[in-house]
């Protein structure tokens, strides 16, 4: 662990946008978001004083590799590869992956239809991996952060965006009304779970809060207040 062992301060990564899990609040300047609310009511469970720090997604793993960041809490897919260099929470959201295109785009239906053509999605995410193994795409704009990677798409950059199916409907509602359309249907179902430094004694007590969190509706208030819906 780093020097912000568990006794004092920790420090804990997050996407600097990556909405409802986490972005930017435009009134208060500050990080808000499911993820940001769900890692502070953990942080309440356990009795952790922690500092946020948001940062490109791609940092967040080494980060916790070289024990920079205590723990990353960033819409971060569960997945054998990386659980080899760090630890994971239980999965906290089951989410998938989602093909956007503009609203006049009628050539594209499903990944494989993205033959030849030019993506833009985010670099080191689970939807560059799914890009890479099934679109044959003629070209893969990778960008560190979810503003470039849809502004592309929006400018007319690339055919298309391939990203996490709850921040495309976000996207959709927002910023990309009626510009946008999703097509085909969701890929890759993955959860989404906490990062930490190898053999760090946070999982077990991170784990035992989500389940207590889940116990008393805490979990279940969050997810409806940034989602809509019922777990
Ligand atoms: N869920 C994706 C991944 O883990 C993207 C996460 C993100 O961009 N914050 O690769």
């Amino acid at each position: 662990m780093s020097s912000t062992a568990f006794a004092g301060k920790l420090v804990v990564g997050t996407d600097t946008n990556f909405p409802p899990f986490e972005f930017k609040d435009p009134d208060s300047g500050k990080h808000t978001g499911f993820d940001v609310e769900l890692w502070d009511a953990i942080a309440k469970e356990i009795g952790a004083e922690y500092d946020l720090q948001p940062m490109d997604f791609n940092g967040i793993i080494p980060g916790l590799q070289t024990g920079q960041l205590d723990a990353g809490i960033a819409g971060m897919t569960i997945k054998p590869e990386r659980a080899e260099v760090i630890d994971f929470s239980d999965g906290y959201y089951n989410s998938g992956l989602l093909i956007l295109v503009r609203s006049d785009n009628e050539d594209v239906n499903k990944i494989e239809d993205l033959a030849g053509k030019v993506v833009s999605t985010k670099l080191a995410t689970t939807s560059a991996d799914l890009v890479k193994e099934r679109a044959n795409a003629k070209d893969v704009k990778l960008f560190p952060n979810n503003d470039a990677m849809f502004m592309e798409l929006l400018s007319g950059g690339a055919d298309a965006v391939v990203f996490d199916s709850p921040v495309v409907a976000d996207f959709m509602r927002k910023a990309g009304k009626g510009q946008v359309k999703v097509v085909g249907p969701l890929y890759h179902g993955q959860a989404y779970g906490i990062g930490f430094p190898k053999g760090s004694p946070l999982v077990a007590k991170v784990n035992a809060a989500l389940k207590s969190l889940k116990d008393s509706g805490k979990y279940r208030d969050l997810y409806i207040k940034w989602f809509g819906t019922e777990p």
